[in-house]
């Protein structure tokens, strides 16, 4: 299986979180007193507001909006997802000693009959070089060198709606690498279920 995307526990941003980011625009536009608007804004008035803060261009009012991923991708696609540094990242680390299995590789999808026979006979030989040199009584952290690219890692990433919205932009559009492409899909698929995509409706998914 490519890339995986689920919902932490807390990763989906409340209706309430909705509502408090389109007061913070508020308070920054209306003449009258937060405590007097903020009990009559409902959330369908917070989505129209935001809306019109992202046509305006009024972004960083998104960044009271969180939300929280737990992601299992390749080696690859984690060192490309990291660069995005305006997020918070907790990755499972490789330094711990660990029976490797097909499991803990990405294997494209577009390998097809005797190809994918033939990779996942590489990934076995990478597998057993890793095992080899453990054996031989060295570290992880020398053995772990031996691992390709494509080992799966996973990891808790939180970002802001501002820079999902970049994130977006970037990596969910068919010039990205396909691995980090399908994550993006991936999340912004959950964000749909969640009716949450008003934020990023602006942004050609293709
Ligand atoms: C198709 C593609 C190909 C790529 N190829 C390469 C490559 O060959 N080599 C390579 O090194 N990278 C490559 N990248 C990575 C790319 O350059 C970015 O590092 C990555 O996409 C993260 O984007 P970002 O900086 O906008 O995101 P974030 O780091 O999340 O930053 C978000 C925004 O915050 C602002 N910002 C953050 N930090 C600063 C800062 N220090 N100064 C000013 N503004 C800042 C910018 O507006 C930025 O857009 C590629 C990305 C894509 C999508």
């Amino acid at each position: 299986m490519m890339a995986q995307v689920e919902w932490t526990k807390s990763g989906i941003p409340s209706k309430e979180s909705i509502i408090d980011a389109a007061a913070a625009g508020m308070v920054s536009r209306h003449d009258d007193e937060y405590k007097e608007f903020m009990p009559d804004i409902s959330f369908e008035r917070a989505k129209e507001f935001l809306k019109k803060m992202i046509r305006l261009g009024h972004d960083s009012v998104l960044e009271h909006i969180v939300f929280q991923f737990w992601v299992s991708i390749s080696r690859v696609a984690s060192h490309q997802l990291v660069r995005h540094r305006i997020a918070s990242y907790t990755q499972k680390s490789h330094r711990k000693e660990r029976k490797l299995t097909l499991d803990d590789f990405v294997i494209p999808e577009q390998l097809d009959g005797k190809d994918r026979e033939e990779w996942i006979d590489d990934i076995k030989k990478y597998i057993k070089t890793y095992e080899k040199w453990l054996e031989k009584g060295y570290a992880v952290d020398i053995a772990r060198r031996k691992l390709p690219q494509e080992t799966r890692t996973d990891l808790i990433m939180t970002i802001n709606a501002r820079s999902l919205r970049n994130f977006f932009r970037l990596r969910a559009e068919h010039v990205a690498d396909f691995e980090i492409r399908d994550m993006a899909l991936k999340m912004h698929m959950l964000i749909e279920k969640e009716n949450l995509i008003f934020l990023f409706e602006d942004i050609p998914i293709e």
